[in-house]
């Protein structure tokens, strides 16, 4: 199976000269999202994952099967206003401005292992972020893992010291 096969390229979008990989037909067909899935949990068994964590919000679509299949659970990072307890936050840059991100204080234990999942990495700026949040929490992140690598965006060079896994690179 070519998990390409299952992805939409839309020129011109969110902007102009923008060109979206979109997941949504991955997403649409059970056999494939089970697969994708199933390579992931793969890695983060090998790993040793304890507990998940993935951003706001396609990180939730590609986590949370996995966090099923493995028994563990899974903590959201969350844009500004979502969560109703005590939480981190991190700032981060964004093409245009800054973004935000929030966990609750007690979503990962001290000293617990931590795979960060998404759909898909292009700068590296989100998953910096997420890094982050685990570490402030104390979690340990043994990994990080996504559908989809944007390789021109060197993003990988943001993150050196995290072991990566990506079912696809463009
Ligand atoms: P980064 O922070 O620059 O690595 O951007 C990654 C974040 O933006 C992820 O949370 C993605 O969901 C989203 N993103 C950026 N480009 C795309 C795209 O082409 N398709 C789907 N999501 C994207």
């Amino acid at each position: 199976m070519d998990f390409k096969d299952y992805v939409a390229n839309v020129p011109n979008f969110p902007e102009p000269g923008i060109l979206f990989r979109d997941i949504s037909p991955l997403m649409y067909n059970g056999k494939v999202y089970a697969a994708a899935t199933n390579k992931i949990a793969e890695y983060a068994q090998q790993r040793g994952t304890e507990m998940i964590v993935g951003p706001e919000a396609r990180g939730f679509i590609v986590g949370c099967p996995v966090a099923y299949k493995l028994g563990v659970g899974f903590a959201p990072a969350r844009k500004k206003g979502k969560l109703p307890r005590e939480t981190v936050s991190v700032t981060y840059d964004l093409e245009y401005g800054q973004g935000e991100l929030f966990m609750q204080k007690d979503a990962v234990r001290p000293g617990q292992k931590v795979l960060v999942v998404d759909d898909l990495m292009a700068t590296g700026g989100t998953l910096a972020a997420t890094i982050q949040l685990v570490e402030q929490l104390g979690g340990i992140v043994v990994g990080t893992a996504f559908l989809i690598e944007l390789t021109e965006l060197h993003g990988r060079d943001k993150i050196s010291d995290y072991d990566m896994f990506t079912l696809m690179q463009y």
